[in-house]
């Protein structure tokens, strides 16, 4: 396997492998780029099949928290952390603390918060050996919940500011009675529904977990529908809050919504599937541009902050969105090459 020569290389600054002996770690930091600061992205576990697809994807998810920054506005880099093994099987404090050593045997450069197979408590064993550790602290309460560095409620709520603003872009009014389909009722999911219902919107809800489904149908009067159904349905808004590649050549055909935004990552199949929302006249939201409010909640957590500061903060997701919107107009471009462009401008730029 060759590092340098990897088709997600792609210019990264630095990538560190780490076996620890005494205690099995298998990990690897990649650091996409810092021009803008030091990288931020989250710490992942889980059961790859071979040290290639590890490889891959920390490459692919380093590189995609220098764009998902840049665009934040935040003065930090991408970067991302993969622990080779199954979080159920092989995970021990003895793992969490050599995992937290080896973040700091990068001095900073890298700092590290939770993804898959991670908790806030892994994160808080990993910080008794490292001072680069995000996303543990509960500075303040987060939109009326007790916070405990989980960055959910923030996703969610930059989720809805700018699902919002898609919708005053695409179709001219506010959310009171658009029509939403939601797939996905989990840590986000759940929350955006909230929001969105109470801002006077209709809801059509999935999950594949049945008492999800209630509680939003009991607590949101949303209307629950299968699996299969959420994807063409008679809406104005479709909101991909599950798993990611979930927009692809077949079921874009199906699509009636005019706005696609919602929280998933890596919501596009490929990169072409943006073009083919924006010939059917669907307006689609960037997910990294949308779904950016909980990189920006860890960031104030490690700043001088507040909740206001960091709300503002999140609301900007609103104005970073119309500027792709417009430019995209302007240049008949799809969204996500017009995001990938301005983020690009932004984190190559001269100071
Ligand atoms: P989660 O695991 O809490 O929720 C996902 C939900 O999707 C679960 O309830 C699950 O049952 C459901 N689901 C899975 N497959 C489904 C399917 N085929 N159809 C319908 N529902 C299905 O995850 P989350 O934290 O809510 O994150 C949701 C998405 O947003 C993920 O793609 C995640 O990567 C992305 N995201 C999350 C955050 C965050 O702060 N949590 C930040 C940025 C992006």
């Amino acid at each position: 396997m060759s590092v340098f020569e990897h088709i997600e290389f792609d210019q990264h600054e630095h990538v560190a492998f780490c076996h620890d002996k005494e205690t099995g770690l298998k990990a690897i930091i990649a650091i996409h780029n810092t021009h803008l600061g030091a990288s931020l992205g989250g710490c992942r576990m889980w059961p790859y099949s071979s040290d290639d697809e590890a490889l891959n994807d920390v490459l692919r998810l380093s590189k995609g928290m220098t764009y998902k920054a840049a665009m934040a506005g935040l003065n930090q880099g991408g970067g991302k952390a993969v622990i080779l093994g199954d979080p159920r099987k092989v995970k021990t404090v003895a793992l969490m603390r050599a995992m937290g050593r080896f973040v700091d045997s990068l001095s900073g450069q890298y700092i590290s918060a939770e993804d898959s197979g991670m908790s806030v408590a892994d994160l808080k064993i990993m910080a008794e050996h490292s001072n680069h550790i995000a996303g543990i602290e509960a500075k303040y309460h987060v939109f009326g919940e007790q916070a405990d560095g989980n960055p959910a409620p923030s996703t969610a709520y930059g989720v809805f500011v700018g699902l919002r603003t898609s919708v005053e872009f695409a179709l001219g009014r506010d959310l009171q009675g658009v029509k939403v389909a939601i797939q996905g009722l989990g840590h986000v999911g759940m929350r955006l529904a909230e929001h969105l219902h109470k801002a006077g919107a209709i809801l059509y809800v999935t999950d594949i977990y049945p008492e999800t489904v209630e509680k939003a149908v009991s607590q949101f009067a949303a209307k629950a529908v299968s699996l299969n159904e959420i994807y063409d349905l008679d809406v104005d808004v479709f909101a991909p809050c599950a798993m990611g590649a979930i927009l692809n050549p077949a079921n874009i055909t199906q699509i009636k919504a005019k706005v696609v935004a919602g929280a998933a990552n890596n919501q596009l199949a490929t990169e072409a599937c943006g073009q083919l929302l924006r010939e059917k006249g669907i307006l689609y939201a960037p997910d990294y541009v949308i779904n950016a409010g909980g990189i920006i909640d860890i960031y104030h957590q490690k700043i001088p902050s507040s909740h206001d500061a960091m709300k503002a903060h999140i609301e900007r997701i609103s104005t970073t969105l119309v500027e792709v919107y417009q430019r995209a107009n302007e240049l008949e471009q799809a969204t996500n090459v017009v995001a990938n462009q301005i983020a690009e401008e932004r984190f190559t730029k001269k100071a």
